[in-house]
């Protein structure tokens, strides 16, 4: 959170970075004791987070349908600061800053295969031919299995199609993210003036870059059980992305067993809001050849030696990312 509040002033550019807040909706009794451990959670580790009554979400938010719903709502965990950010903003303006830095960026230049000599990565060939380096960094997200690949590494990953929704453009009528806890489904509104929302993956390995119409209804159907009022709403465009699903959810950002081939990724669904810390956990490890103190958990070994990570505690489950 603290990169992100810095990251503006850093790179001297806007992200739109917009600290607008964020509501975990609750709509059960165990939810509420699951959200409660969570904003707990959030707390000891140094975040804020709010535990909401009806009563005040109902003043707050007055268009939630909050009670004459199949799922009524029994309150929230808000996170003031969070919010949303412009995702091409902060492409650019890393880009910028790298550039300003003096780092080669090479556009259109597709990473075909790596050199490999004795157990170390010597470099990399391209469509654009080959670059040597001493150190190799992988960071491709959705094709970090077909990329891995290519130097005969089988990832702990499987590869699925999320799709994001965007609506025509309307007055402000949303003043923050709301997610809906007895589906999937969020939803903020860009500035702009689009619904953007989401919610469950299309469940299925892919590698094609659209949608299927089940999850374009389903999520539908998650906007409609607590937002009646877009029911008219039209939607104006939809697509569809590969997200690197990790076998428990969290990511790997660590060494390879090859000398000088480095890999992050695994960030699932929720990687952009992870971007800054990610780089940071990243580039202290290309740097240094040792983990990270936050990223220490988020190795490629806790699937062999079966370790749980703390912050979910679904340990190295398949399925249950
Ligand atoms: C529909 C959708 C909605 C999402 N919503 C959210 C959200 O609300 N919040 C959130 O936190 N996250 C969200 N995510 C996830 C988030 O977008 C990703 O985790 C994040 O963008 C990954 O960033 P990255 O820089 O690691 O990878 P990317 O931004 O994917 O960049 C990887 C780059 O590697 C390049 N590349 C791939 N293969 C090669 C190769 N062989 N050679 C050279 N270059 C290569 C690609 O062209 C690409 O430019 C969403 C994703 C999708 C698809």
């Amino acid at each position: 959170m603290k990169l992100w509040e810095g990251l503006e002033q850093d790179l001297n550019y806007n992200a739109m970075v917009s600290q607008r807040g964020i509501l975990n909706l609750i709509h059960s009794d165990a939810q509420r004791d699951a959200f409660t451990r969570r904003g707990n959670a959030m707390i000891l580790n140094g975040a804020d987070a709010d535990l909401l009554s009806t009563e005040i979400i109902q003043k707050r938010y007055p268009f939630l349908n909050v009670s004459n719903a199949r799922f009524p709502i029994k309150g929230g965990l808000a996170q003031h600061r969070g919010g949303t950010v412009r995702h091409d903003a902060v492409a650019w303006g890393y880009a910028r800053g790298a550039d300003q830095m003096g780092v080669d960026i090479i556009q259109n230049c597709e990473v075909t295969g790596f050199r490999i000599k004795g157990g170390e990565c010597l470099g990399v060939e391209t469509s654009r031919g080959y670059v040597a380096g001493g150190k190799i960094a992988a960071c491709v997200a959705g094709s970090s299995g077909r990329l891995m690949g290519k130097a005969n590494m089988r990832l702990p990953i499987e590869s699925h199609v999320l799709q994001a929704f965007v609506s025509e453009g309307l007055k402000p009528v949303l003043p923050g993210v709301i997610t809906f806890g007895a589906g999937h489904f969020y939803c903020s509104q860009s500035d702009k003036g689009g619904l953007v929302f989401g919610g469950d993956l299309d469940g299925y390995n892919s590698y094609a870059q659209r949608g299927n119409l089940p999850v374009v209804e389903d999520v539908c159907e998650g906007a409609m059980a607590i937002f009646p009022m877009l029911g008219r709403v039209r939607l104006l465009r939809m697509w569809g992305g590969i997200m690197d699903m990790s076998m428990d959810g969290s990511p790997i950002i660590d060494r390879t067993h090859i000398e000088g081939l480095y890999f992050n990724g695994g960030w699932c669904y929720g990687g952009f809001k992870a971007t800054p810390a990610s780089g940071w956990c990243y580039a202290h490890l290309l740097a240094t050849d040792a983990p990270h103190e936050f990223a220490k958990a988020y190795r490629f070994d806790r699937f062999e030696k079966g370790l749980m990570i703390d912050e979910k505690g679904v340990g190295n489950n398949p399925q249950l990312h």
